[in-house]
């Protein structure tokens, strides 16, 4: 797994990867904020082919799947998410539309020219927006979209604490334009960049695995690297709640030329 960038990288990851299936969500977003995207991409077919990469248990690709035809291979490095995925999936009935799949997002098993959108929310940072962006590109058809949602510092001016901690964890964090410019470097043309409200962070995401943290310790037999492990995602909540109008989550969202 390309860790280097990973706020946990030095835990278990088994450990790490159910704590997080166990919450809705594995990163900051929204039901919302997926329609809203969506409403940028208007020219689907009926039958569209959708790739979900770093799908985590799914919670965006329910959304896809319920506000758009085709169908959808959601992709995971972690069969522990894909599980939860496809249960689910079975939940809603929605197999005959959404088909899990443990690989990784550097190495896909997909063919040249194979899908009419891409969507990537909370996870391309794992390798990188840039190298994800340009490789992945190959697997769009021509005329076929992509959307992901990126950290982004969202003044040009930020406190030195903040910007130390995030270069010590993601370095490739950096300015919606700067981005923007990337994914046109990368060959797509721009569709829409939009923010994600500060609910998406605090209100769907860190509420929620906050409310958790006392059963996963208990889980876990109150164990060194759980309270570790507890103990650095309380610092990324405290840091959010100090310094979140310098940085946040963004969509970006491009279209592969004709
Ligand atoms: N899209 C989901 C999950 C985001 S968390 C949401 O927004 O709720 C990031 C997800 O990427 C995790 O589920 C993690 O297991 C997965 N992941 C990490 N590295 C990966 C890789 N190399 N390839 C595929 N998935 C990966």
């Amino acid at each position: 797994m390309e860790e280097r960038f990973d706020l946990i990288a030095d835990f278990d990851l088994n450990m790490i990867c159910n704590f997080f299936r166990q919450l809705d969500r594995q990163g900051p977003g929204s039901e919302d904020e997926t329609i809203k995207a969506l409403s940028f991409i208007k020219e689907l077919p009926i039958n569209a082919k959708i790739a979900d990469l770093g799908c985590g248990t799914g919670g965006q690709t329910i959304t896809l799947a319920n506000n758009i035809s085709g169908d959808i291979i959601a992709v995971d490095l972690f069969p522990g998410m894909i599980e939860y995925l496809d249960k689910r999936v079975k939940q809603q009935g929605l197999e005959d539309r959404i088909t899990g799949l443990i690989a990784s997002m550097g190495d896909l098993p997909f063919s040249d020219n194979e899908f009419d959108l891409i969507w990537a929310e909370g996870s391309i940072y794992h390798i990188g927006f840039e190298k994800g962006l340009n490789e992945w590109m190959k697997y769009l058809k021509p005329g076929g979209f992509i959307a992901v949602t990126e950290a982004t510092w969202l003044t040009s001016n930020r406190p030195i604490e903040i910007e130390r901690y995030w270069n010590e964890n993601y370095p490739e964090i950096n300015t919606a334009s700067f981005k923007l410019k990337q994914l046109e470097q990368a060959g797509y043309n721009p569709i829409a960049t939009f923010v994600l409200p500060e609910s998406c962070w605090s209100d769907i995401f860190y509420k929620p695995m906050a409310d958790h943290f006392d059963s996963f310790l208990k889980e876990y037999n109150y164990s060194e690297s759980a309270r570790q492990f507890v103990k650095r995602q309380k610092e990324e909540i405290a840091y959010y709640e100090l310094y979140k109008k310098y940085y946040g989550y963004v969509f970006y969202i491009g279209q592969k030329p004709e």
